[in-house]
Parts: C-alpha cells; sequence; structure tokens
C-alpha cells in the first residue's frame, strides 16, 4: 500500500571504493569488506539495526523502514504503525498494534464492539448477532425480527 512506499527506504551493500566512509550509527570509519548505503549514509553492517528488535537490517531484506526518527525493520513498522483496517462501527483505522474484536469480515475497536442499538457490551459467551452489518445483541436482533425492521434479504 502507499504508505508503506513513502517510508520504506533501500538499503544497498557495497564495496567501499576510494577515501574511508564514517559509519553514520558509531562515527568510526569502516573498515569492512562490504558496507550499507542506506538514507544518503554509509553504515556498518552492525550499526544498523532496527530500533525495535536490534536486529541486523542488511541481513533481514534490502529495504528499511523509517517514521518518527525510528529505524526499524518492515514487522516492526507494521506493528508499530501499520494499520488492521477500518472499524466497521466508527470508521476509523485500528492501529495494527490495538487488541480488536473481529466478526465475519469486519473488525472492531473493543470499545466499539457494542449493540449498536442499545450500546450494551458483550462478555465472553454473549451472544451477538450481524445484522445489515450492525452488531446487535440478541434483545434487539429478536425485536427487530418482530417488527421487521431489518431487511430480510440482507444477512
Ligand atoms: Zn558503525
Ligand atoms: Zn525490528
Ligand atoms: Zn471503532
Ligand atoms: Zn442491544
Amino acid at each position: 500500500s502507499d504508505f508503506l512506499d513513502r517510508e520504506s527506504v533501500p538499503m544497498l551493500s557495497v564495496q567501499p571504493k576510494g577515501k574511508q566512509k564514517g559509519c553514520a550509527g558509531c562515527n568510526r570509519k569502516i573498515k569492512d569488506r562490504y558496507l550499507l548505503k542506506a538514507l544518503d549514509q554509509y553504515w556498518h553492517e552492525d550499526c544498523l539495526k532496527c530500533a525495535c528488535c536490534d536486529c541486523r537490517l542488511g541481513e533481514v531484506g534490502s529495504t528499511l523502514y523509517t517514521k518518527a526518527n525510528l529505524i526499524l525493520c518492515r514487522r516492526d513498522y507494521l506493528r508499530l504503525f501499520g494499520t488492521t483496517g477500518n472499524c466497521a462501527a466508527c470508521s476509523k483505522l485500528i492501529p495494527a498494534f490495538e487488541m480488536v474484536m473481529r466478526a465475519r469480515d469486519n473488525v472492531y475497536h473493543l470499545d466499539c464492539f457494542a449493540c449498536q442499538l442499545c450500546n450494551q457490551r458483550f462478555c465472553v459467551g454473549d451472544k451477538f448477532f450481524l445484522k445489515n452489518n450492525m452488531i446487535l445483541c440478541q434483545m434487539d436482533y429478536e425485536e427487530g425480527q418482530l417488527n421487521g425492521t431489518f431487511d430480510s434479504h440482507v444477512q
């Protein structure tokens, strides 16, 4: 998706040429056979690491991710800044690190997972119904069936 493309940065493994380069991570000169070039800077392979999991980025791929002054591997970038999708109740984006409730193909904020008619929250084991893409408690579902307010063609 495009947010990934905007924040992904290519890494190149190159052989040093000419004058010795300084490492953007540790500021020491790079004397290794290979160095990494990324973000318009040079790095020791050991110095270009994910700020979250400390993995050596040159070993996990050819792309790093950068946002909010952090350099990250793809996994941590998605965990921190990715999204699970839009909440089917409030339609706001849900960050990937948040716990969600799922019903069929829908995802919900935990706080949004309540009967959309009476706002009753559900406990483990409670029955809920999905009708016309609305979450309903058993009472409102059954009342809707009786009153005929639900479109019976859409399930
Ligand atoms: Zn270094
Ligand atoms: Zn990481
Ligand atoms: Zn929501
Ligand atoms: Zn209800």
